[in-house]
């Protein structure tokens, strides 16, 4: 493609809603224009990757055996009724005005649909059915431009199975197949184990890539890729210690102590003395949480450990239930009945510190396992940054992350609430055992990016760069370089290379060298006055910068060395 003759509009402003690089690049390197809150069209640099991407799932979903489908965007509403998902979807689905019609926010409900029509007997199984298509979900806070927009492009597919077995060894191929195509588009990613059952699945994983834009914050260890959501993160970190004598619990008089900070300090004692107390209401009951020192309470943990949800205690009702304020709660002494559930670190400890239920008192010595009805022990507590790894004790980090897929074992959600069933070997009616798989293309590039880009632009990889080298004329009014730039791009176009051509006359040299380290194609082919007076053409690799120069006759072998070698 000549640069004169296409549409390549790099500009230096970006708007002031782009933050994060990759959403400031792609408009700068003019792959999107934003067209409303988390809309944007993709300009053709922008969909040459696209289709790029689109390419290697294809062939990897492929040869996991998927068959390809294109399944309307436009729903009828009724069939997301059948799976109650126009409730669970609420706002984030978008509804078509007058009429009894969705757009698909995914494609659960389409495919069990066909599967219920056509799937007759376990002979039929199993099947994974895949399409590359748009999805629109009405997200309440569209942001970082292309990775979280209301209208995307996902790979979605979904694995039909007729045992339990099946459906392991369809979501095993899934996940080998997204490890090939993250790897082969060049991301450096990592895996997240979350359990799913809330939806009625039996197991899920999330594909992230670490990044500062993320909106998910993850425990990540470098040495063993133990990987988890801090919601559900553990770590390693030591117990409270249990001493051999056990005092007699004593009332202090602690004056406007209110932080477990202050307290440790006052009385000259670790942190890890003291039971931090926390009160929730659940289910309408009081429950007295205690915590390690200045451990953060999970709600996510707290959740499951108390099967329902549970707020925070008002100001009014602390006192009410407690007789005192916050900072001089503790176990003894309690106005209310309260369930009482502790954090697993501070199982069985003895001489611990908490409040006296008594505003500026507290009481030491005490002993769990002696003066508390503690219910139950649970993991309650957020993981923090360098604490050891459960698996291998080396230092967790805690980072953000963004997730570009997700596989998970659907189970017989769909097919019991759709009646999708298929006749066994016993000639048994049984509901069809599904999966689902999705990927964000969008996520793709734009984490990609985020992951290659320095301070002139971006770095593609040969897998999914939009042309395979950037071939420069760099003197415009020079009949020689001209020509010899002409003659290159005509020879490397027919060898099947793809080149952007910067033919351009009305711009300098340096105008188009920074475009080219803007729109980031792997290799620069650099055609210049002085280099052609010694038959010599000027190579640049774009990643790192590295420049050297090949005789005119070896330039086509050695670009076809770089772009179809290994
Ligand atoms: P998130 O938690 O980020 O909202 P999700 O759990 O809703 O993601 P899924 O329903 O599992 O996502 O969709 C599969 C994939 O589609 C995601 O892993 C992600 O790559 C992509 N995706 C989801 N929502 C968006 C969006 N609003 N914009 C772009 N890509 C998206
Ligand atoms: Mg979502």
């Amino acid at each position: 493609m000549r640069f004169s003759k296409g549409f390549f509009p790099t500009v230096k402003e970006v708007p002031s809603d782009a933050i994060i690089p990759s959403h400031q690049l792609m408009i700068r390197a003019g792959l999107i224009r934003p067209l409303g809150a988390g809309i944007f069209s993709f300009l053709p640099i922008g969909y040459a990757v696209m289709k790029n991407v689109m390419q290697i799932i294809r062939e990897e979903m492929d040869a996991i055996g998927g068959q390809e489908f294109c399944l309307p965007a436009l729903n009828p509403v009724e069939l997301w009724e059948e799976s109650d998902r126009v409730r669970s979807f609420g706002d984030t689905m978008f509804h078509v005005k007058n009429r009894a019609l969705v757009l698909a926010p995914t494609h659960e409900e389409v495919i069990t649909s066909i599967a219920r029509n056509h799937i007759r007997s376990y002979k039929d199984l199993p099947q994974i059915w895949y399409q590359i298509q748009t999805k629109f979900r009405n997200e309440p806070r569209p942001k970082s431009g292309v990775l979280r927009g209301r209208q995307f492009n996902m790979k979605d597919s979904y694995s039909l199975d007729a045992s339990q077995e099946g459906l392991d060894n369809s979501y095993d191929l899934h996940a080998e197949a997204y490890k090939k195509i993250y790897s082969r588009c060049g991301l450096h990613f990592f895996i997240v184990g979350a359990s799913s059952g809330a939806m009625g699945g039996s197991g899920s994983q999330e594909f992230m890539v670490e990044s500062e834009a993320g909106e998910d914050t993850v425990a990540l260890c470098d040495s063993c890729h133990y990987a988890a959501n801090v919601e559900v993160a553990s770590s390693g970190v030591a117990p409270a210690i249990r001493t051999k004598e056990s005092h007699a619990i004593e009332e202090i008089f602690t004056p406007n102590i209110k932080t477990i900070d202050q307290l440790a300090e006052f009385l000259k004692v670790g942190t890890d003395r003291c039971a931090k107390s926390l009160v929730y209401i659940g289910d309408g009951k009081p429950v007295l949480i205690f915590m390690m020192g200045n451990d953060q309470l999970n709600e996510t943990k707290l959740r499951t450990a108390l099967g329902t949800d549970a707020r925070a205690a008002e100001p009014e009702e602390l006192s009410s239930l407690t007789g005192a304020d916050a900072g001089s709660i503790g176990p003894i002494g309690l106005k209310a009945n309260f369930t009482i559930i502790a954090d697993k670190r501070l199982e069985g400890a003895n001489g611990l510190i908490s409040g006296a239920n008594k505003n500026d008192y507290h009481i030491r010595n005490i002993d769990f396992n002696r003066d508390v009805k503690i219910g139950s022990y649970y993991d309650l507590r957020t993981v923090e940054q360098g604490e050891p790894c459960l698996k291998c004790s080396k230092p967790l980090r805690i980072v953000k992350g963004i997730e570009l897929g997700h596989i998970f074992k659907l189970g017989t959600k769909y097919s019991v609430s759709m009646k999708a069933n298929f006749l066994d070997d016993q000639g048994k009616e049984q509901p069809i055992i599904m999966g689902s798989y999705g990927i964000g293309l969008e996520r793709i590039i734009a984490c990609f990016i985020e992951q290659h880009h320095d301070a002139s632009g971006i770095i593609w990889s040969k897998s999914i760069a939009p042309y395979d080298i950037h071939l420069i004329c760099v003197n415009a009014n020079s009949e020689t370089v001209v020509a010899k730039s002409e003659e290159l791009y005509r020879m490397l176009t027919e060898t099947h290379i793809s080149v952007l051509y910067d033919d351009r006359t009305n711009v300098t040299p340096g105008f188009k060298f920074n475009d080219a380290d803007l729109l980031g194609m792997p290799l620069q082919v650099i055609v210049g006055e002085k280099n052609l007076k010694n038959n010599q053409i000027e190579l640049k690799e774009r990643l790192t910068g590295k420049r050297w120069t090949v005789a005119v006759d070896q330039l086509v072998g050695e670009v076809k060395n770089r772009v179809f070698g290994s």
